[in-house]
Order: C-alpha cells, then sequence, then structure tokens
C-alpha cells in the first residue's frame, strides 16, 4: 500500500491527473508504470504528454519499445513489455540520464536498467470507469512530486 493514492472516476480524470503531475517534473525524471493489460497506462502517459505540451497523439508504443515525443521537454514513451525475460540493454541509461521525461510501461521487465530514483505508479482495475493509481516514489525529488500531486 501507498501514502500517495488516488482513485479515478474516468479515462479523462486519469488523463487529467497525469497533465497536473507533469507539471511538476523536471528535465531527467523517470515514471513508471505497472498495471496489467487495459489498466490505463498509455492513457496515464497520453495525460503526462498534454501536460508537457506534446500536440502530437500518443499511441502504445508496443512493436517499438521506444516513441520520442517533442513538448516544453523531451518525452520518451517505453513499452518494454517486448524485452521479458531477455537482459536486452537496448541503452536504457542515455535516455534515463538525459535531458527528457522517461515512462516506462512494463517496467519490472528492465528492473536491473532503473535509475537510483524514479516514481513508480501502480495502476489497478477496479471497476469498467473506475481505476487506483499508486505511486511509491523512490527519492526526494519524487517524493515531494508525489505529496504536490496527492496533496
Ligand atoms: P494499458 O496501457 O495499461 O494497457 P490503456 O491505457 O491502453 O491501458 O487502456 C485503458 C482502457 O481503460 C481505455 O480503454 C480507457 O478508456 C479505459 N478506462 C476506463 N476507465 C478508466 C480510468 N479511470 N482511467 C484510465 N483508463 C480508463
Ligand atoms: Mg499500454
Amino acid at each position: 500500500m501507498s501514502d500517495y493514492k488516488i482513485e479515478t472516476r474516468s479515462e479523462r480524470d486519469t488523463v487529467q491527473f497525469a497533465e497536473e503531475l507533469a507539471l511538476l517534473l523536471k528535465p531527467g525524471d523517470v515514471i513508471t508504470l505497472e498495471g496489467d493489460l487495459g489498466a490505463g497506462k498509455t492513457t496515464f502517459t497520453k495525460g503526462l504528454a498534454n501536460g508537457l505540451g506534446v500536440k502530437r497523439t500518443v499511441n502504445s508504443p508496443t512493436f517499438t519499445i521506444i516513441k520520442e515525443y517533442h513538448g516544453e521537454l523531451p518525452l520518451y514513451h517505453m513499452d518494454v513489455y517486448r524485452l521479458e525475460d531477455s537482459d536486452e540493454d537496448i541503452g536504457f541509461d542515455e535516455y534515463f540520464n538525459g535531458d527528457g521525461i522517461c515512462v516506462v510501461e512494463w517496467a519490472h521487465f528492465i528492473r536491473d536498467y532503473l535509475p537510483a530514483e524514479y516514481l513508480m505508479i501502480k495502476i489497478a482495475y477496479v471497476d469498467e470507469h473506475t481505476r487506483l493509481l499508486e505511486l511509491f516514489p523512490k527519492g526526494g525529488h519524487f517524493k515531494s512530486v508525489a505529496a504536490d500531486v496527492i496533496g
């Protein structure tokens, strides 16, 4: 259980929450998203992109692993589901230490490559329109981001 959690009642709600969170991020920040298929990971990323001023439509990068968008900051959207059980390193360090925001769907598949500090968000299906979002901040910066966006 997390100290920082919120229930969203619609897709729009989740997008709005992510938009607000985006405004608290700084270059080099990494957000990891966990949750079953259909939980809302990509929906959340769309909100994050809106919040960063990305104009292009964000779609799931499942077949490309990484998609890059440009808003106020670069946004690197990764879906590493396909890397399950492979140790493949596709240059994560450069993304994680770069000047953009990284969002990683299914991040536990690349656990060994994650930086020391990041914000893990678990999204769970409650019912058709409701999702539970739990924030697990790693490090002081993300703790204050979580407190700000939930508070
Ligand atoms: P994932 O990337 O986790 O597989 P998606 O974001 O692609 O999931 O899909 C989430 C689906 O759940 C969308 O069809 C969306 O409309 C629906 N949905 C219903 N309620 C919510 C909610 N509260 N938050 C996010 N998505 C929701
Ligand atoms: Mg997805």
